[in-house]
Order: C-alpha cells, then sequence, then structure tokens
C-alpha cells in the first residue's frame, strides 16, 4: 500500500468547520471541503485501509451517509465487500434494525443480515463519531447478525462527547484521524 500523500495534520485542515449547524450550538465539521481536494479523499481512505488491514477486516460496514463515501473506499482499496447501513425502509428484502439516540434527535438504522457471514471479521468505518449512538447500534447489529465486531475507525472524533469510550467499553477498539475540542 502507497504512503498516504497527505498527514492526518494536512486532512485535519481541510475540513470546514460550520457553526450553528443543524442546530444553534452545534459545530458541524464538515468533510465536504476534504472529500472535494484533490488527495484529500484518496489520503483519508489510505490512512483508514492501512488501519482496516492491520485489523484483519474480511469486509467493511459503513453507515448512510457519509459513512458509504470512507468505507465503500477502504473496501474497495482492501479488495473486500462493504456492507451497507441504512436508513429505515431503504433495503428491499426483511432486515434487522435498531433505533438509537443522536447528538441531535433519533434514528433508525437497518442492515440485512443475508450480506454479513458467520464469524465474518467486519470493521464498521464512518466520517465522525461524537455520542457513539450510531456506532454502537451498528456494533449491535452486525454482531446480532452473526458478525465480529471488534474495530471502528473514524475520520474525525469529538472527544469531548465521549463515543470512543462508550464504543471500547462495548469491545471495540477505536482508531481516528484526527480530533477536535468540543461538540
Ligand atoms: P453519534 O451517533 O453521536 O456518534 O453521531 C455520529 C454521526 O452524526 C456521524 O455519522 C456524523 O455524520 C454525524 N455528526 C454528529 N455530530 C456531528 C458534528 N458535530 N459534525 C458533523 N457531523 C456530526
Amino acid at each position: 500500500m502507497t504512503t498516504p500523500a497527505l498527514s492526518p495534520d494536512d486532512l485535519k485542515s481541510l475540513v470546514r468547520t460550520v457553526p450553528d449547524f443543524p442546530e444553534h450550538g452545534i459545530q458541524f465539521r464538515d468533510i465536504t471541503t476534504l472529500i472535494g481536494h484533490d488527495e484529500g479523499l484518496k489520503a483519508s481512505v489510505d490512512h483508514l485501509a492501512r488501519l482496516a488491514e492491520a485489523g484483519g477486516a474480511q469486509k467493511i460496514a459503513g453507515m448512510e451517509a457519509r459513512g458509504f463515501i470512507f468505507g465503500a473506499a477502504v473496501a474497495v482499496q482492501l479488495g473486500i465487500g462493504f456492507v451497507p447501513v441504512r436508513k429505515p425502509g431503504k433495503l428491499p428484502v426483511e432486515t434487522i434494525g435498531t433505533d438509537y439516540a443522536l447528538e441531535y434527535g433519533t434514528d433508525r438504522l437497518e442492515v440485512d443480515p443475508g450480506a454479513i457471514g458467520e464469524m465474518e471479521d467486519i470493521v464498521i468505518v464512518d466520517d465522525l463519531i461524537a455520542t457513539g449512538g450510531t456506532a454502537l447500534a451498528t456494533a449491535h447489529l452486525l454482531r446480532q447478525a452473526g458478525a465480529i465486531v471488534d474495530q471502528a475507525l473514524f475520520v474525525i472524533d469529538l472527544p469531548d462527547l465521549g463515543g470512543a469510550d462508550r464504543l471500547r467499553d462495548a469491545g471495540v477498539e477505536v482508531q481516528t484521524l484526527m480530533q477536535f475540542e468540543g461538540d
């Protein structure tokens, strides 16, 4: 695997912060500027793919919608399959699902259990971990479907919101490319 062209610090400088979106008081860490940069997306994926490969990923799971961008690209890089973790009502088969709390509001995630092999080592990839609710719900669903989930990768960590610690408490190792203080 080639050395990523940009360091995590370089990548951090490409993330745009939008205050008060989608609600007052939220500092929205916007990856649009990161993935729109010539080398930003590829370098982010290169870093994540190295971590997933070291963790022995047999498949990558990414959450709708920004987890699809990074997760699918990591899966391509490693030559392994991708499991889409979807918003409700999108999958055309019988799903398993779970409701969970967000930093702002609530949501539901669903997966196709047929996409997941028994004891398959699946690594979770998403753009950002805040409270960890989304990633915990994803780990729960994948484990319910028979997968081993012991690693989750994020481009951005908001450590003050405690999500990475919650995942670690659930037996999931967390690695991220950068951190932003506050919420
Ligand atoms: P959580 O479930 O609280 O860890 O929230 C993670 C999800 O919400 C991620 O998939 C992000 O896309 C989104 N999100 C939460 N907080 C922010 C934030 N401050 N900036 C950008 N995206 C966020």
